[in-house]
């Protein structure tokens, strides 16, 4: 023990003395961890004179308590009965005080920073018919306002009788041209523009990209698809079916799809196993949405007892379930041109729609789905009523010529694949490069309170018509992920 240390156990033992079954014992610095910093925290303290004090240790506050908004209130009403406006009425910590002593009586505040500031400032304050006034760079005269009072304005000519809901900047200039002043204004209109809960519902979206773009990128045909639903769609067809489930290759876009009357857990497993693993083998993960289809037990049981990783995206978050997305709008796309006058039999059209998408030549790997997956062209119908060059070739080879050639050909397809693969990266790359130029980062804390805008987006007479909102909330963050992905609770 050190020496100095001394008088207090002699003290300290005098006291323990007095209290029965207590006793002191000797711990090491480093084995007494907790009591040490509270005994700091405490040495800290002690510099406050006014108890009892709350320390917050770890976690700020996310929402202001309530206590505060009353005292606002109050605040609020008070003002109220201090209008008309007077710049004699000295209120504590008032802005106007060290200026309005200065003209008076010539008097400048200790604080040597002050009084050069008060010395620069005053020849630009004017006292007319006792209101204390500042002229303007215009050379109008502006009554000079408490932060209170100033407030107050804000608020009036913000969103009182003619009250626009203008934007911060704006709304400055507007409470300037009114003829009043104060130090802060500027920061004040900003503020309150910033935070009026009613512009912020019905806020213009965003459509700037808030993340920069994370592709998917696969390396094999089968290892993953992406999966979506469309509908319900309208009208519903002869057979009373009004959903589509279709799913995408990440590898090659071969895309499949079926039609259904609804969507439940069981669909779209029926359609996992009929459409994908029967016919192309297990896939190593399935990219889908967050929907109630497909994230539930069901699906969470069939997935894990054949061993598919479900990788989700949110409805807010759409990109990163990019390529399901963009396959449905082509889906619809083509489907609506293919089905003519009869609109009501579409699910029977579904299968000539998917096999032009097949055979289609596709920009980002170079060559089309068929042939990254079969290693040759398929043979169109065209093709045979004015047969082509290729097809002239081969009505002229033997069956073991035929036969050596399809072999050259699926020799040569892993080499294909590979370079379909690397074609598609730089493709991908030069998305990507294009797509962040536009991206305004935006990102979010833990506890952040956040509005999310409203879906469906559409908004019908069903809904809340023309004043809906844009944007609900607010919900709190609780967690985020990496990629630009939130998990809110309200
Ligand atoms: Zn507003």
């Amino acid at each position: 023990m050190k020496l100095e240390l001394v008088p207090f156990w002699r003290h300290a033992g005098e006291l323990l003395a007095q209290i029965p079954k207590a006793s002191l014992h000797y711990v090491p610095r480093s084995e007494n961890g907790p009591a040490d910093t509270l005994a700091g925290i405490d040495a800290n303290l002690a510099q406050f004179d006014e108890w009892p004090r709350q320390i917050p240790i770890c976690e700020r506050w996310v929402i202001p308590p309530p206590i505060e908004e009353e005292a606002e209130e109050e605040q609020s009403d008070e003002m109220e009965e201090s209008f008309p406006i007077s710049a004699s009425e000295n209120e504590i910590g008032d802005w106007r005080e060290p200026v309005l002593n200065f003209l008076r009586y010539g008097t400048l505040p200790a604080d040597l920073r002050e009084r050069v500031h008060i010395r620069r400032a005053a020849p630009r304050y004017i006292f007319v018919n006792d209101v204390l006034c500042r002229r303007s760079y215009e050379g109008l005269l502006l009554c000079c306002l408490s932060k209170e009072e100033g407030l107050q304005v804000l608020k009036e000519t913000y969103s009182g009788i003619c009250g626009t809901h203008q934007a911060g900047p704006k709304l400055h200039l507007q409470v300037k041209r009114l003829g009043y002043y104060w130090p802060s204004m500027l920061r004040d209109a900003t503020e309150m523009a910033r935070t009026c809960k009613p512009c912020q519902l019905h806020a213009d979206y965003i459509h700037q990209p808030l993340e920069p773009l994370h592709p998917t990128i696969a390396s094999w045909p089968f290892e993953a698809w992406g999966m979506g639903i469309i509908g319900p769609i309208t009208p519903k067809s002869d057979s009373d079916r009004q959903y589509i489930l279709a799913a995408t290759d990440y590898f090659s876009k071969w895309a499949e799809a079926a039609a259904y009357r609804e969507v439940k857990a069981t669909t779209v497993a029926d359609f996992i196993r009929t459409q994908i693993i029967y016919r192309y083998g297990v896939p190593r993960y399935i990219v889908m949405d967050n929907g109630t289809s497909f994230r539930n037990r069901v699906m969470d049981c069939f997935c894990k007892k054949i061993r598919i990783q479900q990788r989700t995206s949110s409805a807010y978050n759409p990109a990163a379930n990019g390529l399901a997305k963009a396959f449905n709008k082509t889906l619809c796309k083509i489907l609506k041109k293919t089905i003519g006058a009869n609109k009501k039999s579409w699910d029977e059209k579904l299968g000539e729609v998917l096999w032009p998408y097949k055979t289609l030549f596709r920009a980002p790997t170079q060559s089309t789905p068929y042939s990254l997956i079969y290693g040759t062209e398929a043979v169109l119908p065209l093709e045979v009523q004015l047969p082509s060059l290729r097809i002239a070739i081969r009505e002229g080879l033997t069956t073991e010529e035929c036969a050596q050639l399809r072999l050259a050909e699926l020799e040569s397809l892993d080499e294909q694949r590979l370079e379909a693969q690397q074609r598609f990266e730089c493709y991908q790359s030069r998305m990507t490069r294009a797509f962040n130029k536009k991206v305004r980062l935006r990102s979010f804390q833990k506890g952040d309170l956040v509005l999310v805008v409203r879906r469906p987006m559409l908004f019908t007479s069903k809904t809340d018509g023309k004043f809906a909102s844009k944007w609900e909330g607010p919900y709190v963050v609780q967690e985020a992920y990496t990629n630009g992905a939130y998990k809110l609770v309200t």
